[in-house]
């Protein structure tokens, strides 16, 4: 399933009720920059901030609630950005941009992080291929050095 920008807006209203306010168009607040593969990742994280807030009696309604920020891909891995954060929540986070360095940020499939044109993505072997060829047959160079999971 294809998780678009307005069904994480729909279902997590409390989470990106921020995304209106871009004063600066230089800083996108609220919004999904990833591609498909690493929603499902950012969908789980957020079910679990949701249950963990609402047993920490947090209200949604509460300008204290936590506010998705900004949500990226950084050198090959999710970022995820949240205002209001309570502290435990830190884990969680880390813990979802840990599964994206071996999760295709395309297609969700298992994949390595590696440098393509300048730019570090991670992509399963079927998803590089087609990146590749996008780029004129652009050299794939594994980015070892950027795994976090000892090998
Ligand atoms: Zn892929």
């Amino acid at each position: 399933m294809k998780l678009t920008d307005e069904m994480f807006f729909e279902r997590f209203p409390a989470f990106f009720r921020n995304r209106e306010e871009i004063t600066n168009p230089r800083l996108v607040h609220g919004e999904l920059a990833i591609d498909m593969g690493w929603r499902p990742i950012v969908w789980a994280l957020l079910e679990t901030l949701e249950a963990d807030s609402a047993d920490m009696g947090l209200d949604p309604a509460s300008p204290e609630y936590p506010a998705v920020a900004q949500i990226k891909q950084k050198f090959g891995g999710l970022r995820v950005y949240l205002s209001r954060l309570p502290k435990g929540f830190y884990f969680y986070i880390q813990h979802a941009e840990m599964c994206s360095f071996r999760t295709c940020e395309k297609c969700g499939k298992p994949a390595r992080p590696g440098w393509l044109n300048g730019t570090v993505l991670t992509l399963c072997l079927s998803c590089r291929k087609d990146e590749r060829e996008a780029w004129g047959d652009g050299e794939w160079t594994e980015a070892g050095h950027l795994n976090l999971y000892p090998e």
